[in-house]
């Protein structure tokens, strides 16, 4: 059996501030369960994980880890939880904090989470054949991997999540934070900056991203995000892997958040939405389409789109309902939309897991215009409870929406390519003609009720990659 590393800075159920939780999450346990490799999962310790985990994890050993001329204290605890083990590394100057994210030393937080990690390879009882990394805040162990090499046959995987956040650095932090010869700056850094991203992406014996469509969009410039050239020169060694979802945990047949379980049934559906509507306060209307977001509130997700058509689209017979937390500008937009059209539209601006389930649950359709998406989730989740997506052709959304043609019937959702506010709404409008006819509408959600994505074929895809990677002689 293969033993596989995985480093990551968030993983449900512990802790989540979108997609990458929910893939770290659970794309171990289908490689456990599916290709029979032995999958360990390697996460800060964060001061916002729940006491009820905290409570369960067994402290193993503490270590100092060099950051530069200092040392900083490191404790290692372990958990297993659902037949995988996990292990977090606490520091409290580090992660003793509120939030995740956000701060102005993030970088150096995440570097001091590398080194630990590489520190943690030689008290664990456990030998990775794999060290697999998720994201810039744990791009460093893919270079510290391939430069100090702490398991000499240990060979290093990459996945980009997101390329937009790349955890940049002022250069000088190459002599502040490590203890490498100079000869190794040229690999971590890009544009004159340190780059912890660009660190993974140079070391790394593979790059994977989470759909094949944005596999080749970060090629170009438009998608690339400044750092496409290292991406081409790379391009042999970069593949798309599109990202399933755990149907086990989105399951409207079995979600206890939900008020009313259900398989297919609009019913049920509706059930849910009255009671929705009556725990957020917005009146329910009999026959209106229900179209709502659930987002990280950045310029990403195409919010501008929405914005500039919002008040056209809320003139028809609809109702809209946001729940996001992030930038003020859209915050303060949206909580405003909502108190102008108090019987059409409401703004929750929290993160709530209980809610978004509940809210997948009644919808009819889902909005996510994204500007650029590397997978998207959230238009599975969709899917998987029954609520029909509305997406812009990018990434993963090209590759998981089909747009419903009325002529063939195919289709599992609605798109548009260009990234324009009236080519949204166009579609909205759309959207309403067919809800409206019956016939069509049957038609779409029987192809709704028919998308599947769960691990399965992905899970092997990427169980390939690793056993292409390690010799076989090492393997057990
Ligand atoms: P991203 O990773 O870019 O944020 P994804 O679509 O891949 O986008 O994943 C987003 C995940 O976070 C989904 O599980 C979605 O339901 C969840 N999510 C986003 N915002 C919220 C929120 N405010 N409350 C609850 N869940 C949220």
């Amino acid at each position: 059996m293969s033993n596989i590393l995985f480093v990551a800075s968030e993983c449900t159920p512990f802790i989540k501030t979108g997609g990458l939780a929910d893939v770290v999450g659970s794309l171990p346990q289908a490689l456990q369960k599916e290709e029979k490799l032995e999958v360990r999962v390697i996460l800060p310790l964060y001061d916002e994980i729940d006491d009820v985990w905290k409570n369960q994890m067994e402290y193993l050993t503490s270590f100092d880890v060099q950051l530069g001329w200092r040392k900083q204290e490191a404790q290692l605890f372990m958990l297993v939880h659902d037949q995988i083990t996990y292990y977090f590394i606490a520091n409290d100057y580090y992660f003793t904090r509120k939030g995740i994210y956000g701060y102005y030393d993030d970088g150096e937080r995440f570097v001091f989470f590398s080194h630990a990690v590489m520190e943690s390879l030689r008290h664990l009882d456990y030998r990775p054949q794999v060290l697999h990394a998720h994201d810039w805040q744990a791009g460093i162990t893919v270079a510290l991997a391939n430069i100090m090499k702490p398991i000499e046959e240990m060979k290093t995987i990459f996945t980009i999540h997101n390329l937009k956040y790349q955890g940049v650095m002022p250069l000088h932090i190459f002599d502040d934070f490590f203890n490498l010869g100079k000869e190794h700056i040229a690999g971590m850094e890009w544009d004159g900056m340190f780059n912890c991203l660009k660190s993974a992406l140079f070391h790394a014996d593979k790059i994977t991203t989470v759909s094949p469509t944005y596999a080749e969009e970060i090629k170009n410039p438009y998608y690339g995000e400044g750092i496409h050239g290292m991406l081409r020169e790379r391009s042999d060694d970069l593949l798309g892997v599109l990202n399933g979802i755990d149907t086990k945990e989105y399951n409207p047949s079995s979600d206890p958040n939900l008020f009313v379980n259900y398989r297919t049934a609009r019913l049920k559906k509706r059930q849910n939405r009255i009671k929705l509507h009556e725990e957020i306060n917005l009146p329910y209307k009999e026959g209106t389409p229900l179209y709502i977001i659930i987002t990280r509130l950045v310029e990403q997700k195409g919010l501008y789109l929405v914005q500039h058509i919002l008040d056209e689209f809320l003139e028809g017979d609809v109702q809209f309902i946001i729940l996001g937390t992030g930038d003020p500008e859209f915050e303060n937009y949206f909580a405003d939309l909502a108190s102008r059209y108090p019987d059409k539209a409401q703004a929750i601006l929290s993160f709530d897991e209980g809610l978004a389930r509940r809210l997948y649950a009644s919808a009819d359709f889902f909005l996510m215009p994204s500007k650029f998406e590397p997978c998207g989730l959230s238009q599975l989740i969709a899917l998987q409870y029954k609520t029909v997506p509305v997406v812009r052709e990018t990434g993963g959304l090209k590759d998981t929406v089909i747009s419903y043609n009325e002529l063939t019937g195919e289709g599992n959702g609605f798109s548009f390519a260009n990234y324009n506010a009236h080519d949204l709404l166009n579609v909205l409008r759309y959207t309403i003609k067919i809800y409206a006819n019956t016939t069509e509408w049957q038609n779409l959600l029987k192809n709704v009720n028919k998308s599947q994505f769960s691990w399965k074929d992905s899970a092997q895809q990427y169980a390939e990659i690793y056993t292409k990677l390690i010799p076989e002689s090492i393997i057990g």
